[in-house]
């Protein structure tokens, strides 16, 4: 595969697991967390599909596209190792669905990343809420679920609350 394929099926596979989990997670009221704003591609993509659900964007510094900038109040500014604990205590066991695309070209720190934040993320999940993301990660009680038709194996991954 080429960089360029790999990053095509990357890119295809965000979409389609987002669509699939936002659609999937419609009737859970709790808000949904942005890890990674990036250039805000996903954050963009997750405002147009998800209609009646607060998203909050946790970044440690932000340099995304104009028209894909959270506002202040939906801002949770700093490195997420601190601000996950501290969304615990402010939100509780209530996100719907979380993203995490926070990982760079290092796929040996990526998968060091995402076993550090996992059990981090893991209790900020509602019950039947579930997490996209780009990494693999560690968790003790959520389950993977099935891909969605369009995305490419080992591109993304789903977990789900029970
Ligand atoms: N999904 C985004 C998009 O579609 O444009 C791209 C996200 S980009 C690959 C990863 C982002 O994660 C970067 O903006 C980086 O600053 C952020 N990030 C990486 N490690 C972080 C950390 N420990 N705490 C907070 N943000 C972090």
């Amino acid at each position: 595969m080429s960089r360029l394929d790999v990053f095509i099926a990357r890119m295809v596979s965000q979409r389609a697991c987002l669509n699939f989990a936002a659609e999937a997670t419609a009737s859970i009221a709790g808000p949904v967390f942005e890890l990674g704003l990036g250039n805000g591609r996903t954050y963009h993509h997750l405002r147009e599909i998800i209609a009646r659900r607060d998203i909050y964007v946790f970044e440690r510094a932000v340099a995304s596209h104009p028209d894909s900038t959270p506002p202040d109040d939906r801002l949770i500014l700093g490195d997420v190792h601190e601000t996950l604990p501290a969304a615990l205590a402010r939100f509780g066991p209530a996100a719907s669905l979380i993203h995490a695309d926070l990982g760079g070209h290092n796929l040996d720190k990526n998968d060091a990343f995402a076993r550090a934040i996992s059990p981090l993320v893991e209790p900020l999940l509602a019950s039947g809420g579930m997490m996209v993301a780009s990494d693999r990660m560690y968790f003790e009680g959520l389950k993977e679920v099935s891909l969605p038709a369009d995305a490419v194996s080992g591109r993304c991954f789903i977990y789900q609350a029970g």
